[in-house]
């Protein structure tokens, strides 16, 4: 007999298969020996109740043998002979799941990414790193798998359409990422891991007989009779195909010059700037898993080592600007995450372990229209421009080599600047300074009475132990490049589909990844046809 069975384990006891099968046999009524395995269909942590709790859900064999679980396998046919190819620019997850998609519908993919291939661009994100030398080329959102491969990995979305959530989830486990990601409740790949998954599909791409090219940065293309002809990569080649996916990710500003400058249209959009900030993982641990209450708690004592570390979500409306935490990461570290010289933008990453002592988070704030009255004549631009005067601001303010300006948290309320910085995690340095002269004054001001108000619902949160790193400013695109809400093609160009988080359509791994599929089964239906 097959049974799903809802557990509410302590979480050492959710560590051990034993321990598990003895707690299915006493919810059905039977002996341990007559469980023969389980799988984990859902895990969550319930940290409400007095002592944290595993809920885990299971489908359990009982009397009856245990098989392992069969995870659906997506094959991918040889497309060197299609008839239909189609330019993929940029291989971040849009681009790489597009191109997959592609390969699945019979249509050969030609991926051009300007930067490198994964192992040579972890040499530049160490000389950045260590020395604060930038690679424009080559860092934490250029080269294969965009700003997805040293990211954090995690794998939440907002979209509601959960089979195509699946999918990407069983990709990435095709790919080599750990099968927890498709039972926990919120799945985590890490940095570490990121690396060899992005590796695999590459080779996957190739051996189908896709193209993947290194080095190709689009810098130009001819269109005429609404369809492009061609498009110029910087080191002067020259490529054509069927169809033509426009995948650069929001730090591709280049692109959106060029689209800008041949009057294809381009729209301004919503997005969020702020800082990042740091506190002791401990502190974050003993605030979210209430470690006061455990005092005299014996069992709760013991179950602390086996926590996970703590995350949080935060959200505050203030004057009446929303303020939120974003891309929150549990043991992670702040990494320089700029694309140009001279300008400073931070963002966040944790290994798979998650066991860096650090918490950090970036806290933002929704930049709209009307914050832009200043940056105005740059029309569809003006976000970007809005964007890259902070980040200017941030670098000089750093003092260069990509060192961050930073403060005190209470010392950033209070507007002081502060004497000693505590340790942080981001490896270029930190230099003290009075951040109301990076942050422009309503972003700083809503940011300083968040930071009361999350310290009301976070007890402790609120402390000079935590440090605020600017500038967070790259947490989604400041452009939207429309396309038709049916064909998904741009309006003025047939051929051009833009797609991902820099043509405004994703925010995060798996929603630029489902974005990806989606314009390719745009495509293949539009030639099925
Ligand atoms: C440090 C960090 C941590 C993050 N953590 C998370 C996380 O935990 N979870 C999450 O969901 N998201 C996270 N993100 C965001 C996530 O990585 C992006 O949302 C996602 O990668 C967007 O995918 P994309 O394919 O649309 O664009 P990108 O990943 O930006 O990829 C665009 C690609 O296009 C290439 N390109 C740009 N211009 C050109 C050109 N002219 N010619 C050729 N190629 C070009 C770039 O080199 C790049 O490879 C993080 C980002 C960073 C930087």
């Amino acid at each position: 007999m097959q049974k799903t069975i809802q557990l509410q384990l302590l979480p050492s006891e959710a560590m051990s298969e034993n321990t598990i099968c003895e707690h299915i046999a006493s919810s059905v009524g039977e002996q341990p020996r007559d469980i023969s395995g389980f799988h984990i269909i859902k895990r969550s942590l319930d940290a409400r109740s007095s002592t944290p709790r595993i809920i885990l859900t299971v489908l359990a064999f009982i009397r009856e043998p245990y098989f392992p679980r069969e995870n659906r396998i997506i094959s991918f046919p040889d497309v060197t002979k299609a008839s239909k190819k189609v330019i993929v620019i940029g291989a971040g997850p849009a681009g790489l799941f597009a191109a997959l998609k592609l390969i699945e519908s019979g249509i050969q993919p030609i991926v051009l990414e300007r930067g490198k291939d994964v192992r040579a661009r972890r040499r530049d994100l160490a000389l950045l790193n260590k020395e604060g030398i930038l690679n424009p080329e080559s860092n934490y959102c250029f080269g294969e798998g965009g700003a997805g491969t040293y990211s954090d990995g995690k794998l939440y979305t907002r979209s509601t359409k959960r089979g195509n959530l699946e999918r990407i989830l069983q990709l990435f486990v095709q790919f080599g990422a750990d099968e927890n990601i498709l039972y926990e409740s919120h799945p985590h790949i890490g940095t570490n891991k990121l690396p060899h998954i992005i590796t695999a599909m590459r080779e996957q791409i190739r051996d189908c007989g896709g193209q993947f090219l290194f080095g190709k940065k689009v810098i130009d293309f001819t269109y005429s009779d609404d369809a492009i002809r061609s498009i110029k990569t910087a080191d002067d080649d020259n490529f054509s195909a069927d169809g033509y996916i426009l995948a650069t990710g929001h730090s591709a500003r280049d692109i959106f010059h060029i689209l800008n400058k041949k009057k294809i249209k381009i729209e301004a959009k919503p997005f969020a700037l702020g800082v990042r900030i740091e506190h002791p993982q401990s502190l974050i641990n003993s605030i979210q898993y209430r470690f006061d209450r455990l005092i005299h708690d014996a069992v709760g004592q013991q179950e602390k080592k086996w926590l996970p570390p703590a995350a949080y979500s935060l959200v505050e409306q203030v004057n009446k600007h929303a303020v939120f935490s974003f891309c929150m990461c549990p043991g992670g570290i702040i990494a320089p995450a700029s694309t140009s010289q001279q300008e400073l933008v931070v963002n966040g990453w944790s290994p798979s372990k998650r066991n860096n002592p650090y918490a950090n988070s970036g806290i933002v704030t929704t930049i709209e229209e009307n914050h832009l009255k200043s940056f105005s004549t740059h029309g569809a631009l003006a976000g970007l421009h809005f964007q890259q005067s902070v980040e200017r601001k941030a670098f000089e303010a750093g003092g260069g080599k990509f060192v961050a300006p930073a403060q005190r948290m209470e010392d950033f309320v209070n507007r002081k600047t502060s004497t000693r910085l505590p340790d942080c995690s981001y490896l270029p340095g930190v230099h003290s300074c009075s951040l109301n002269e990076v942050l422009p004054d309503f972003v700083y001001e809503s940011i300083a009475k968040a930071f009361i108000f999350f310290g009301k619902k976070m007890k402790g949160y609120y402390t000079n132990e935590a440090i605020v790193v600017a500038t967070e400013s790259r947490t989604s695109s400041p452009v939207r490049i429309p396309r038709d809400p049916k064909l998904l093609h741009h309006p003025q160009i047939r051929n051009l589909f833009p797609c991902g988080e820099g043509a405004g359509y994703a925010g995060g791994i798996v929603s630029a990844a489902m974005d990806g599929e989606r314009i390719a089964a745009a495509l293949a239906n539009r030639w099925a046809k």
